[in-house]
């Protein structure tokens, strides 16, 4: 299992030093783990191995695949984390540890709340150790078929509340979209293979339509100087199950098959969508354009749905490579882009640019106790978002619910002190009425405002807009 372990990371990193630590590291938890087995039946080893493997898929870098063999050491054997810094530095030391702090949730509800906690406000600190942490979940949804029902159950439900936001939250969609199917293959056992069957069908029978079209694009775009790759795409199950458990019908999601088309730049993407255009006819409606306006995690990406052959509707997303591993791994991408520097680049890029771990550290702040800051989180990280415009076209992300106040909050201190007004898609509304997808918000301020009142503290959805009002109360 060594050899072929090594044989994969070989393939992008041949520095013979960190070879032999990574090599160091699985003998280390190999004898740790020694004479545990899995529920399976299978040694215990397996599982950090496999956990590892998926990050070298990622061309993770070596502290990260060490910490990733090592990753169960200090919980479940005598390994101490002074060991692990003496032998393999303080790096791995602090991952192994991170990821260990984010022990498995428990019945105990306040527990699980602590927990929770622990996992959030990690990204912090590192966001490899929720990488990790998240890949250690998938595996063992993978395998969880070996324990009770019971426990299937627990987990699934888990990881549906946590973890799969996380992982959407971090770009990370592989992950998220095998966990939400491996959650409801777990806890909807029936519509999930109902589905899965339902699927198998339609993309049997639109095999010869998406090759037409795939063939078609391809020598579309290749007569005109655009070189392509073009990969098929189906829904994820638990997405269907989304919209079918509303009342839809499968076969009527306007999104269900998909072509990735993959190009060299960007510019070639808008080439590329109008020659598509004028093949086939876009449902007017549908487009979008997130590589002028990415989604908060990375994505970014043309979509727009087209009528292709035999009356099928395909949806064609168009993106560049570098905008495909984004749209795929999320952060993790940077291992493939970003050489050396991949790490110290995802955590600042996060500080940087995810609005939600911005004001994280501020949740964690303000917060003081569990059941507070779990529902300030649901509220800014799972409740889902509404994309808004000023005036000027910048697009800016908000928590559902949230209302001029927060948006005014969200763009300067000052205009959410003084705002009075509030102009949407041309007509005044309350302050206090939340927002809506794609309204265009114009925030009327008076220099002799007095300035918020204490009571708005309640109004307003987004933690900073709390702050802020609180601050200027005092
Ligand atoms: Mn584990």
């Amino acid at each position: 299992m060594k050899k072929e372990l090594i044989k994969l990371i070989r393939l992008y990193n041949n520095n013979e030093e960190e070879i032999k630590k990574i090599e160091m590291a699985y003998d280390y938890a190999e004898h740790a783990h020694e004479g545990m087995y899995r529920d399976s039946g299978e040694p215990y080893i397996t599982h950090p191995v496999a956990v590892a493997v998926m990050l070298i898929e990622r061309h993770a870098d070596a502290d990260t695949i060490c910490a990733a063999l090592l990753h169960d050491t200090l919980e479940d054997t005598k390994a101490t984390k002074e060991e692990i810094a003496d032998l393999f530095g303080s790096e791995v030391a602090k991952l192994v540890d991170g990821v260990t702090k984010i022990t498995n949730f428990n019945n105990k509800t306040s527990d699980n709340r602590a927990t929770k906690r622990k996992l959030i406000t990690s990204i912090n600190a590192d966001v490899r150790i929720i990488i990790i942490k998240l890949l250690d979940r998938l595996h063992n949804m993978k395998t969880l078929s070996y324990k009770s029902l019971e426990s299937q159950k627990r987990n699934a439900m888990e990881t549906l509340e946590i973890y799969t936001h996380i992982a959407n939250y971090l770009g990370e969609y592989e992950i998220k979209e095998q966990l939400e199917d491996l959650c409801l293959s777990f806890l909807k056992r029936d519509e999930y293979l109902k589905i899965k069957e339902e699927l198998e069908r339609i993309k049997l029978d639109s095999t010869g339509s998406l090759k037409e079209m795939y063939d078609t694009i391809t020598y579309i775009l290749t007569s005109n100087d655009i070189p392509c790759e073009i990969k098929y795409r189906v829904k994820n199950i638990y997405d269907i199950y989304q919209k079918v458990s509303k009342g839809g019908k499968i076969i009527d999601i306007h999104n269900l098959l998909a072509l990735r088309i993959i190009l060299n730049r960007s510019l070639e993407c808008y080439m590329a969508m109008g020659l598509i255009h004028q093949q086939y006819h876009p449902l007017t409606g549908l487009f979008k354009d997130y590589i002028c306006s990415p989604k908060k995690n990375g994505y970014k990406s043309i979509h727009t749905t087209v009528f292709g052959p035999n009356e099928t509707l395909v949806q064609a997303r168009i993106r560049t490579k570098e905008m495909d591993l984004i749209n795929n791994y999320g952060l993790s991408s940077f291992w493939f882009t970003k050489g050396n520097e991949a790490s110290s680049e995802m955590q600042s890029t996060l500080m940087r640019e995810f609005q939600f771990i911005k004001s994280l550290s501020e949740i964690d702040h303000e917060c003081l106790d569990d059941i507070e800051f779990e529902r300030q989180i649901k509220k800014d990280l799972f409740s889902g978002n509404i994309y808004v415009c000023t005036p000027n076209g910048e697009v800016i992300e908000l928590p559902i619910e949230s209302n001029s106040i927060d948006f005014a909050y969200h763009i300067h201190t000052d205009l959410g002190n003084k705002i009075i007004r509030a102009i949407v898609n041309g007509e005044e509304i309350s302050i206090f009425t939340p927002l809506k997808d794609n309204d265009i918000v114009k925030i009327i301020t008076d220099e002799n405002s007095l300035g918020p009142h204490i009571g708005w503290i309640n109004k307003v959805h987004t933690i900073t807009a709390k702050r802020k009002i609180k601050e200027f109360g005092k």
